[in-house]
């Protein structure tokens, strides 16, 4: 367990100590266990029949989960009482991660396990858990979530499905149509969302077999071609008024409290998928002759390896410093109230701010990781027999689902600059002293001998950045800045990167004691090569959230001060990628 119990979004305006982050080297071996008995069973009855699943073979698909249901993979969230583990978000996250290598499966597992069980656990009553949960966790039942219509995705609260209650007072007749519903062809549970008299916004569970629920035909995707992906349909369909979750107009807690679950176990699936692509990319780089040599002795091709390994060891960094800091926060709450659940779900969303950001950082990385190892794999890269041509189909949802990356960027500032005006973060208090420091006129020297000064002093004036500009986008819009979303969204970008650079160096500080010569080396040059990306994107989004608020004097001090805050000193980066990618080119894998 880390040390400090950090509030949420508090990373920008406080120091954090290499203690305080929980890392992948801190697992327990009931941890590890959990993560080596998922990777078990993926490379043992998921993997050899990943091409059947690719082409939709859904009774495999749910085969698979029910052994998944016997080994214990589908209990992990939930509570003893009902029969689960109970397990922390660690845990959760690890299994997450093993279970890329299941492509499509992988999402099936993932809705199953998250946004289809998880409402029914956080919100349930006992009767419906009774009901329900068992045959859930067990595997005997899929479960799924139906958020999204036709016409609302991203504006989830305009859904136009309706609830009305029938004239026994039994039931709430439901009526509209839900869209891209994940596990909507095999589940026997559907989590709904429906206005009751068209405007209370409330979740229901509806059982595959109640009449009026039909299933749509499958989608034609671009990737995770494996999963089942159907419009519900809903004519009338006859809902017991039991099977009600949560409170009547309340159904925006549990849509959007469960998404926070499912970005930061987003964030841990797609590192475990980014790490799958790369050992690809990297064992093709090895097989691959051109000019009379391997593809991987080209410099070319190093530094993407080099770069990849990089952002997957920051990747991996934020996300089980994420669950870190929700772990530690959760086991505070006394467990056994009635409102364990509701304390518990707060808990979750005081790191929305950071589960967003797990979810756009992670994906994009996942993103740029497919890219480059189609590439490396020149022509082939782009036909179907070659691995790297689904991943890199597969990766596309990942910025669309679960909100899209617009829209978890927007929400970051959004929440933190909400919590500031509510007195939570003292983010006009820090901003002011931020200010006075671009006055200043000079820096102190990082201390060298000191692991990691350099990179530490540059987080330190990351944040100094952020908070002059989202302060200046306070001043200067007030309650309009909500508007100025190409300002949000650099903003935005300026924290993701922040939290990603500074989990990367305090993990590397963390753990350098106890690595072999070889490993230090490979963990200096990662955190190196990263934080000189980072860094890069980083002052490429301040520079244009100045220009994007400021103008003329102002303009010039803010650019000036945006050059000295993003300043950092990578000496030795080209030998730095160079050793990343050879150590990576001789393990054929991701190297930490
Ligand atoms: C394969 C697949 C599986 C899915 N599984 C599920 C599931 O199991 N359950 C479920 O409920 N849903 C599911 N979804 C739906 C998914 O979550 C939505 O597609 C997603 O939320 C985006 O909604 P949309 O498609 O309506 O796009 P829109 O909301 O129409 O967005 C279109 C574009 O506009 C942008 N945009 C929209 N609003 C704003 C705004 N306010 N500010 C700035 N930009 C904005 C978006 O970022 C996007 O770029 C799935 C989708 C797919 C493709």
């Amino acid at each position: 367990m880390a040390a400090k119990l950090f509030k949420g979004a508090e990373y920008l305006i406080t120091v954090a100590d290499k203690n305080d982050v929980f890392t992948p080297e801190d697992f327990s071996d009931e941890q590890r266990q959990i993560g080596d008995t998922t990777e078990q069973f993926v490379l043992n009855e998921v993997f050899p029949h990943r091409d059947k699943i690719e082409h939709h073979d859904l009774p495999l698909t749910v085969e698979l989960m029910k052994k998944c249901g016997e080994l214990g993979l589908l209990m992990i969230d939930a509570p003893e009482e009902y029969g689960g583990l109970e397990l922390d978000k660690a845990t959760s996250m690890l299994a997450a991660e093993k279970l890329a290598l299941a492509g499509s499966f992988s999402v099936t597992y993932s809705a199953h396990t998250g946004i289809g069980t998880l409402p029914l656990v956080y919100y349930g009553t006992k009767k419906q858990k009774e009901n329900y949960l068992g045959k859930i966790i067990s595997g005997e039942w899929i479960a799924a979530y139906c958020l999204t219509e036709p016409g609302s995705g991203s504006d989830a609260l305009g859904a136009s499905a309706t609830a009305t209650l029938s004239a026994d007072g039994k039931f709430y007749i439901l009526n509209g149509t839900k869209q891209f519903i994940t596990n909507g062809g095999i589940a026997d549970l559907y989590t709904i969302f429906a206005k009751i008299d068209k405007q209370h916004f409330t979740c229901f569970l509806v059982e595959r077999t109640t009449e009026g629920l039909s299933v749509g035909p499958e989608e034609n995707k671009m990737g995770v071609r494996g999963s089942s992906t159907t419009q519900i349909i809903l004519e009338d369909a006859k809902v017991p008024v039991e099977n009600l979750l949560g409170e009547i107009g309340k159904g925006h807690k549990i849509a959007f409290n469960v998404l926070n679950v499912g970005r930061f176990k987003l964030g841990a699936a797609v590192t475990g998928a980014a790490k799958v692509a790369l050992a690809t990319g990297v064992k093709y780089a090895n097989e691959r002759k051109a000019f009379g040599v391997t593809i991987g002795s080209f410099g070319a091709i190093q530094e993407k390896i080099a770069d990849m390994n990089a952002a997957i060891f920051a990747a991996e960094s934020l996300v089980y410093r994420l669950a870190g800091m929700i772990d530690d926060r959760l086991a505070t709450l006394p467990k056994g109230t009635d409102n364990y659940y509701e304390t518990y779900q707060q808990g979750i969303e005081e790191y929305s701010v950071e589960c967003a950001i797990a979810k756009v950082f992670c994906s994009e990385v996942l993103a740029d990781v497919v890219d480059a190892v189609v590439q490396i794999h020149g022509g082939y890269g782009f036909i179907q027999e070659y691995a790297a041509e689904g991943y890199y189909r597969d990766e596309r949802i990942n910025r669309i689902w679960e909100g899209t990356n617009e829209i978890n960027r927007l929400l970051i500032p959004g929440i933190i600059l909400r919590r500031a005006m509510k007195g939570e973060i003292p983010l006009q208090k820090e901003a002011m002293k931020a200010f006075e420091s671009l006055m200043s006129p000079s820096f102190d020297e990082p201390d060298d001998s000191v692991p990691f000064a350099a990179e530490k002093a540059l987080v330190a004036n990351l944040k100094q950045a952020f908070l002059v500009l989202a302060g200046s986008s306070v001043q200067k819009f007030m309650d309009t800045i909500k508007d100025e979303q190409e300002i949000l969204l650099a903003v935005a970008d300026l924290a993701i990167n922040i939290f990603a650079i500074e989990s990367a160096v305090l993990r590397a500080e963390k753990i350098l004691p106890n690595l072999s010569e070889s490993k230090k080396t490979a963990v200096s040059a990662a955190v190196k090569v990263f934080t000189f990306n980072g860094t890069e994107k980083a002052a490429s989004a301040a520079k244009r959230a100045a220009y994007y608020i400021e103008e003329g004097d102002t303009l010039t001090m803010l650019l000036a001060g945006i050059r000295r805050f993003t300043k950092y000193d990578a000496s030795g980066l080209l030998k730095a990628k160079r050793h990343l990618a050879a150590a990576a080119i001789e393990a054929e894998k991701y190297l930490f």
